[in-house]
């Protein structure tokens, strides 16, 4: 992955374009770049690359999102099976989704050895509990 280059303007001279927006201030980006670099293996790619973050998980951005986003179309499969089970039980009984469920996260596991070498297709268990509130009121989710 290419980073950015921070470039300075000369002593005295004008900046032509106001700086880019970014969510992190200057001081703080050179501190992220002073820190040691750690070699990863990318999770969706496979290959191998360097970052200053303690558990950098993907090369780039797009390997970023083609990751998650096989998570989001493999969620929501998964979804509207799991809501059947939970609340059409008759129905999920009949039409066997408890198996279809095992059977689809069995050929998730299938792809994700003969096409990406078996790396990992789900979040770490501490990832995946944190970013889900240990309670939810009578809205659910608000959505
Ligand atoms: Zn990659």
């Amino acid at each position: 992955m290419q980073h950015a280059r921070i470039e300075f303007p000369a002593e005295g001279a004008v900046a032509a374009f106001p700086a880019p927006a970014t969510s992190r201030s200057l001081a703080a980006r050179l501190a992220v770049a002073s820190r040691p670099r750690r070699d990863f293996e990318c999770l969706e790619c496979g290959e191998p690359f360097q970052s200053v973050e303690a558990h950098a998980e993907f090369c780039c951005a797009a390997h970023r999102k083609a990751w998650n986003n096989r998570r989001m179309v493999r969620g929501a499969q998964l979804y509207d099976l799991w809501m059947m089970v939970r609340y059409e039980r008759g129905l999920a009984r009949l039409k066997g989704l408890r198996n279809l469920m095992s059977n689809l996260s069995r050929a998730y596991r299938d792809a994700d050895r003969s096409l990406r070498n078996g790396r990992r297709s789900w979040r770490r268990c501490s990832d995946a509990l944190g970013a889900i509130p240990m309670a939810y009121g009578s809205e659910g989710d608000g959505r």
